[in-house]
């Protein structure tokens, strides 16, 4: 996901700024440019990212700390604090409650994803215990009635649609009438996407939500249309009272942009993103976690403050511009030993979680990391410095292996394991590393 490339152009950005030897105005205003750039190229609108930058600049305001203030801190944590004020309006979105009955009118472009989006909520609903029900108020597009039909009986959800009607409001509140009364507590109204004339399109969408007074409209959008999702966002918050936003698609090419916009031009949260074509392809979005895996694949936010207590100041260089060695990762375990609890420092380094954190294996964990360390120990130092793939070939494992009384499988396994989160760090595009664009491995 191109949203990685983001995230990765301001962790570089907040880590230049943290090896700076006097953190000034200067040091702050060329991290800041660094930031807008990065905001502008993920197709933020430039106005949001004159305001963030503004914004960053008078919450961190230099001048006015005392003497001994961390300033790096203060500014990362600025940034941080202001992304994700960037995503998040401040008022929730209205959620469902089950067994009360509640109506969620859907709105968006043709092609967005809408109909797709209608099942993938439902289905998530369902899943929460609720009996939620979708109708079909699109008689524009020729289709629409078949897609939602199938779609819905793919997930097994009631659905109200016909082939004849052609005034949606009419089925709207037909398909609303009919399933309050079979006692469904989400009832999802499917919209048209498309009309002769824009302006058509959003009267329809005004008689569909005053006939079936809407608990919520949630508008989706398409993530990857970039600088334009400000003004369509902005279009349907005029039109239809929209209270909650899904971005679909964020699996494909998104660059995540439209997704900020479309929360500054609806003043609405982000409520899911859709992730693939399929049903389970969805998920709830949560600011924080979002800007934190942002930044970093794991919490790099937080990894920026932890790393400077596990790493000493002169080694962060390497760790940021370098290549990932095995010296490296023998450093990190090292520190990181002899740190607080392990688990909660690894779910924050990008690459380490799901092997070493696994609940309640923790144990098993540190066991893993004192074994790749032995067999660390009988390398040499070429090998610990390594960064050509071809080193390490046969001869050099087997002697590995007898020097540190392990088995060749156990050296090949902690070798795959250094590469694989070498892989996840190259993937951050410090000192601009190049990305590989299309990978979502680094925000999983
Ligand atoms: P509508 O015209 O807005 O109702 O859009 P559809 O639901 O028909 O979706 C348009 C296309 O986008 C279909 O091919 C969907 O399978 C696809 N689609 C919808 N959501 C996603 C998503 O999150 N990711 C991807 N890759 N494709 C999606």
């Amino acid at each position: 996901m191109v949203l990685a490339q983001l995230g990765g152009s301001i962790a570089a950005a907040l880590a230049r700024m943290g090896k700076a030897t006097v953190v000034d105005d200067k040091v702050l205003a060329e991290c800041l440019n660094e930031i807008s750039r990065a905001l502008l190229q993920a197709d933020v609108r430039f106005e949001t990212v004159r305001d963030v930058k503004a914004n960053i600049k008078a919450t961190a305001n230099l001048d006015a700390l005392p003497a001994g203030t961390d300033k790096r801190r203060v500014i990362q944590k600025a940034v941080v604090g202001e992304l994700c004020r960037m995503l998040d309006p401040g008022k929730p979105a209205f959620t469902p409650t089950k067994g009360k009955p509640s109506v969620v009118m859907f709105v968006g472009l043709q092609g967005s994803g809408k109909t797709t989006t209608c099942t993938k909520y439902a289905d998530y609903y369902r899943r929460k215990g609720f009996n939620p029900a979708l109708v079909c108020a699109d008689t524009f597009r020729a289709g629409a009635f078949d897609q939602l039909k199938q779609n819905s009986s793919k997930a097994k959800i009631p659905f109200y649609g016909s082939y004849t009607e052609s005034d949606p409001a009419k089925i709207a509140v037909e398909g609303v009438d009919t399933f309050r009364k079979e006692k469904c507590d989400l009832i999802i109204v499917d919209t048209s996407g498309r009309h002769k004339q824009e302006a058509a399109l959003f009267e329809e969408m005004r008689q569909v939500s005053e006939a079936t007074k809407p608990n919520l409209v949630i508008f989706v959008m398409d993530g990857s249309i970039g600088q334009a999702a400000f003004d369509q966002a902005q279009a349907f918050k005029h039109s239809a009272s929209v209270g909650a936003v899904i971005v679909t698609k964020m699996d494909g090419h998104a660059r995540g942009g439209g997704a900020l916009s479309a929360v500054a031009a609806t003043k609405s949260p982000v409520i899911f993103i859709g992730t693939g074509e399929h049903i389970p392809d969805f998920e709830v979005f949560d600011v924080k976690p979002f800007v934190s895996r942002l930044l970093g694949m794991g919490d790099l936010s937080g990894l920026m403050d932890k790393i400077q207590d596990v790493m000493p100041v002169d080694q962060l260089p390497d760790l940021v511009s370098g290549a990932f060695t095995l010296r490296l990762l023998y450093q990190m375990f090292q520190n990181l030993q002899n740190m607080g609890p392990l688990g909660q420092l690894f779910s924050m380094i990008p690459g380490f979680s799901a092997q070493f954190i696994e609940k309640g294996k923790e144990k098993e964990g540190q066991a893993k990391i004192k074994r790749y360390m032995t067999i660390m120990d009988s390398m040499t130092e070429k090998e610990l410095d390594n960064t050509n793939p071809k080193l390490m070939n046969e001869s050099r494992i087997k002697r590995i292996a007898r020097g540190s009384g392990r088995l060749v499988k156990e050296v090949v396994d902690m070798l795959e394991e250094h590469k694989r989160i070498a892989k996840m760090w190259n993937k951050l595009p410090l000192n601009n590393r190049k990305l590989n664009t299309n990978s979502r491995d680094s925000l999983k």
